[in-house]
């Protein structure tokens, strides 16, 4: 008994959007619902289904799934959770970088028990981390990184035979990769589709394996790779390289190496967006007279001019000397902030300097502010 295609089953298109899917299922959710048809049986199965249906198509990793391997993707290893998958697992065919990341994180692992391709297959995905300066990231990159990755073998040139020798068609599936099991049960007869048990699925047997490879048609090596990070990435930055992923199996095709960026933090800039912000400490003469600093950028000195009666916090920027906009045109700004130092330790002559000071301003001497004072007493009403 075939399982209808889920698309079918609620009457949508494949490329229904979610709210499509949605609005399809409530419509045949009320029709077909055991409340409204009691006793029903048809109805109860045509219910089931349809909730099934839903189940998998308004899940889009699921939904994916099931656009890619249909019913298979359910017969096992899908969806259930944990990390199997994760450095060495099968995530090969998945389209985009996203639905690598989803496997990552969403659980794979029996990718490749499910399999039904006896085909070429395509080499896994890798990820490298990749750790760097604030300043390179606000420069760009130009590096070589050592990744550790199967590659096809050179002796057998991929197949896994003996130099000299080839595989040969599996005699129990005759190159389909699949074998029929038929179970009996309660409700009838059913038949699955299985992954050949005599050759793993690949439609094909080695009867002399390679004596590099063990048969596997790939050998493990490190392979230094240039990369060219492009100024402006942050961490979580993700850079595809194509190509530069594990070899594929019997022919197919190699996967994408990613780059995955993480920026260190910085002694002195902090980020925020593509700007740089930078704390500067003056002294209070210095807010008060007025001076020219020097400060440090991700390139090299800058000169910042702090005008008399500066506060402590204001913040100066200089322009265009934060990091490039990693895409599109323009970089951001350095923001300077100034922050006002009080002394800790002065000599007896700078205490009677500033004594001096405070009684020109018309302060009391012991420090007391005497208009802030009256602020005060205005506020309460001259109490
Ligand atoms: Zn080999
Ligand atoms: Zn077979």
């Amino acid at each position: 008994m075939a399982k209808r295609d889920y698309y079918e089953v609620l009457g949508v298109s494949r490329d229904a959007s979610t709210e499509e899917i949605k609005k399809a299922y409530r419509k045949l959710a009320r029709k077909y619902h055991p409340d409204v048809n009691r006793d029903d049986k048809d109805a109860e199965k045509k219910f089931k289904e349809v909730k099934e249906a839903y189940d998998v198509l308004s899940d889009p990793q699921r939904r994916a799934q099931y656009d890619q391997f249909g019913h298979a993707a359910e017969t096992g290893g899908f969806g259930t959770g944990g990390f199997g998958g994760f450095g060495q697992g099968d995530f090969s065919g998945f389209g985009g970088f996203e639905d690598i990341f989803d496997s990552f994180f969403g659980g794979f692992g029996g990718a490749t028990q499910t399999r039904r391709s006896a085909g070429p297959q395509r080499g896994n995905d890798l990820r490298y981390d990749l750790e760097i300066t604030l300043e390179q990231a606000a420069l760009g990159l130009e590096t070589t990184i050592n990744v550790p990755r199967a590659e096809s073998c050179d002796s057998c040139g991929g197949s896994g035979a003996k130099p000299g020798t080839k595989p040969e068609t599996c005699s129990h599936c005759h190159g389909t990769g699949q074998q029929q099991v038929a179970r009996n049960t309660a409700f009838g007869r059913f038949v699955s589709v299985q992954t050949c048990q005599a050759c793993g699925g690949t439609g094909s047997v080695i009867k002399e394996r390679c004596p590099d490879c063990h048969g596997s048609g790939r050998v493990q090596r490190e392979r230094k790779i240039e990369i060219k990070i492009p100024p402006g990435v942050e961490t979580g930055s993700r850079l595809r390289v194509a190509n530069e992923g594990e070899a594929g199996l019997r022919g197919g095709p190699p996967g994408d190496l990613y780059i995955v960026v993480h920026v260190r933090p910085h002694k002195l800039f902090v980020r925020q967006g593509n700007d740089i912000i930078i704390e500067v400490p003056i002294s209070f003469t210095q807010a008060t007279l007025g001076t020219e600093l020097e400060v440090p950028t991700l390139t090299g000195k800058a000169r910042v001019k702090i005008p008399a009666g500066t506060q402590t916090g204001t913040t100066f920027r200089l322009r265009g000397k934060g990091i490039p906009h990693l895409r599109g045109y323009g970089q951001g700004d350095q923001h300077v902030k100034v922050v006002v130092k009080i002394p800790k330790k002065i000599s007896n002559k700078q205490k009677e300097l500033l004594r001096e000071f405070a009684r020109l301003a018309g302060e009391d001497v012991a420090g007391e502010d005497k208009s802030f004072l009256h602020k005060m007493k205005d506020a309460f009403g001259g109490k």
